[in-house]
């Protein structure tokens, strides 16, 4: 089984961004990738809201981030995911090659497929007439006439491509205001070719082997209008949480929850662009959010070593759900962190830095008792006996530190008898030398 520190599923503009960070950070990466790399950007034409670029196809963009994640070392695989499981803190990737890949943290980036409309004739003239893609099929069409379905951007933005082939392009719509763009409204229904139907609802697809008409229903009367291919953009539908063997938090859509660093409810596992849900389904937020995962999972990947280290005792399940809880916590040198006397609230790993733990004795004089850097961790004994603080701990230089909260380290003590009995020891020893 190969071993990662990251691997990516799904190679459109958010699975090669996630790709690029990933690779830039040196992180041990792989992307797999069912299709080819380009995602959702090779079924469109021309993209003019990635900024920088005023008008560029979808193949040069998808290109252009390919080659970019390539040469900071990103390795691209073309092959399928089958499923994710979780093993202890790794995720285990099982490919349909029947191949298994293992990595602390695992970015989903498969964004989605598009909805069918589901009424007769679809299936059967799928590929004879019926199409989910203007930038595959549009060219087959010269001088036909042709419908697209739908009222979103998907629609317009085809349907302009369209336009290139098209006698004549009807806008099929069950409403009768759009929801696409503005600009791309007025683009599209100012051109004297394109008649935009609605409110009306696509009831049959038919034709004699190719696609030669549609039945709709208009203000509840049903008509034929003669057609040679019918480009369906009724929407879209994640397909992210169908890769998983466990539960995995999503909306009644299917779009993945996540956090605002892109965590799910998995540790170590992240959820990006398109199947992420979230307001705006765009290149620009699908490539923010991966930017946002990477930076987060490369994070996770060095608390979770750290942690592993400080409780080897504890499963390691649980050591990646305890690390999932954690907050970063920045200390200037000198600042205290905890005090003598306080009521006991959290618990303490350090990560970077040097912190110093002081105790004020009978001579009411604050002495040193003990130092620690990374991978020890303090505030336990408060935690454990539920009495005040007995001594307080001040960053010696800028620090890092990871905070848990009482409730998420009482499920670490618990994850499993010797964790419980290791940090009681630790606590005794501590106790003891302090009060020496
Ligand atoms: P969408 O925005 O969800 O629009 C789907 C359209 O299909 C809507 O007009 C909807 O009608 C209609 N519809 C849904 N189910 C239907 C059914 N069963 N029968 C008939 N009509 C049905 O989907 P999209 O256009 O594929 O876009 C998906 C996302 O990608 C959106 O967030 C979009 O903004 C984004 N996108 C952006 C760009 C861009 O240029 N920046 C390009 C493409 C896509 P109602 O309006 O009545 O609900």
């Amino acid at each position: 089984m190969a071993e990662y520190d990251i691997v990516i599923i799904g190679a459109g503009p958010a699975g090669l961004t996630a790709g690029l960070y990933a690779a830039r950070a040196n992180m041990s990466a792989i992307l797999f990738e069912q299709k080819g790399p380009g995602g959702e950007l090779l079924n469109t034409d021309l993209i003019e809201d990635w900024p920088g670029e005023e008008s560029i196809t979808g193949f040069d963009l998808a290109e252009k981030m390919r080659a970019h994640a390539e040469k900071f070392g990103l390795r691209i695989e073309v092959k399928g995911v089958a499923r994710v499981r979780s093993e202890g803190d790794r995720k285990i990737v099982e490919l349909e090659d029947g191949t298994t890949h293992s990595a602390y943290a695992v970015v989903v980036a498969v964004g989605g497929e598009p909805i069918k409309l589901e009424v007769p004739g679809e299936q059967e003239y799928h590929g004879r007439g019926v199409s989910y893609c203007a930038v595959c099929d549009g060219a087959f069409f010269r001088n036909m006439d042709l419908a697209v379905v739908g009222g979103g951007d998907s629609a317009f933005q085809e349907g302009l491509f369209l336009t290139r082939f098209a006698k004549k392009l009807y806008v099929v719509h069950r409403r009768r205001e759009f929801r696409a763009q503005a600009i791309l409204q007025d683009r599209l229904l100012s051109m004297e070719k394109v008649e935009p139907i609605t409110p009306a609802v696509v009831k049959r697809i038919g034709g004699n082997g190719e696609v030669k008409w549609i039945e709709i229903e208009r203000d509840g009367t049903p008509e034929r209008v003669a057609v040679d291919g019918v480009f369906i953009f009724v929407g879209f539908r994640p397909v992210g949480r169908h890769l998983f063997a466990e539960h995995i938090d999503h909306d009644p859509d299917g779009y993945l929850i996540t956090d605002q660093y892109m965590r799910t409810n998995i540790p170590g596992v992240y959820a990006v662009g398109d199947t992420r849900a979230q307001l705006a389904k765009q290149i620009t937020t699908a490539v923010g959010d991966a930017t946002t995962a990477v930076l987060h999972a490369v994070r996770y990947i060095e608390e979770l070593k750290h942690a592993e280290k400080a409780f080897p005792a504890a499963p390691r399940e649980a050591v990646a759900e305890t690390v999932n809880r954690m907050e970063p916590v920045r200390a200037m040198a000198g600042q205290t962190i905890m005090r003598q006397g306080d009521e006991p609230d959290a618990f303490y790993l350090v990560v970077r830095g040097r912190v110093a733990v002081y105790r004020v004795g009978a001579d009411g004089e604050e002495r040193e008792v003990n130092r620690l850097g990374p991978g020890e961790f303090f505030g336990e004994i408060g935690l454990l006996s539920g009495a005040a603080r007995i001594a307080t701990v001040r960053a010696v230089e800028p620090s890092e530190l990871l905070r848990l909260d009482e409730e998420a380290f009482r499920k670490l003590v618990s994850s499993s008898s010797a964790t419980r009995e290791q940090l009681e020891a630790v606590a005794r020893e501590r106790q003891a030398a302090s009060s020496r």
